[in-house]
């Protein structure tokens, strides 16, 4: 089968890049993205044995994620405030928070079905115009504000690299995320997770520190 194939060689293709840099293969998560399979896609990887997947618009996500319910759930879209009742609690963590008002709206919900949602702040370290995210330099301000709000679980930062023919060209970009949350990791906001990489580079990803690398073509096409 063409996906157990896949996974394979994803797992063999973390497995080097994380022990070539040091790092323990066990300290990366796959999430699948299945924006562009069913039902059945996502059957056949849980069996394969993930755990974790990812989507990026909450319609076309809603039968999957009302009907698969033993696996985690990552947003990794862009999210309107006006959607957050459908995300929250089917979603277990948030990788796009990029504003104060989607933090708010997120906040009010947690506190109204008394949960703790996680959330991962999206940073455009690329500076592109088409990518969503904060810039840099105003990621330190966003984290003090969000820190005060109760119902958030600030578990780290996430960020999208422009696609490009040779990977290589990506790693300056994963590499400023990891220094970003070196400099602002403190005791009490210790900002573990690196959620970066997908299909095209997260070998490079997982060499410069992703703990999460958001994969969709690489495993279902
Ligand atoms: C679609 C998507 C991915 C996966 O992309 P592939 O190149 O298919 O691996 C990862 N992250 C986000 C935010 C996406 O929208």
């Amino acid at each position: 089968m063409i996906l157990a194939e896949n996974y394979r060689k994803v797992l063999r293709l973390i497995k080097e890049a994380a022990l070539k840099v040091g790092r323990s293969p066990e300290e990366v998560k796959i999430i699948a993205v299945t924006k562009t399979v069913g039902l059945q896609e996502v059957r056949a990887a849980i069996k394969l044995g993930l755990t974790d997947f990812g989507e990026n618009r909450v319609q076309e996500a809603a039968e999957k994620v009302a009907n698969i319910r033993e696996v985690n759930w990552h947003f990794i879209g862009h999210l309107q405030s006006n959607k957050v009742k459908d995300v929250l609690p089917a979603y277990s963590m948030i990788h796009s928070l990029d504003r104060l008002s989607l933090a708010e709206a997120l906040q009010r919900y947690a506190e109204r079905l008394a949960l703790e949602i996680k959330v991962l702040v999206q940073v455009n370290v690329s500076g592109e115009e088409s990518k969503f995210g904060l810039a840099p330099e105003k990621v330190p301000d966003f984290l003090t504000r969000l820190h005060q709000l109760e119902g958030l679980k600030i578990c780290g930062l996430m960020t999208m690299a422009p696609f490009v023919q040779d990977p290589e060209e990506t790693r300056g970009y994963f590499r400023d995320l990891r220094l970003l949350r070196d400099n602002l990791a403190k005791p009490g906001l210790e900002l573990p997770e690196l959620s970066m990489g997908m299909t095209n580079d997260y070998v490079v990803a997982v060499e410069e520190g992703a703990t999460m690398v958001r994969i969709g073509s690489a495993l279902f096409n």
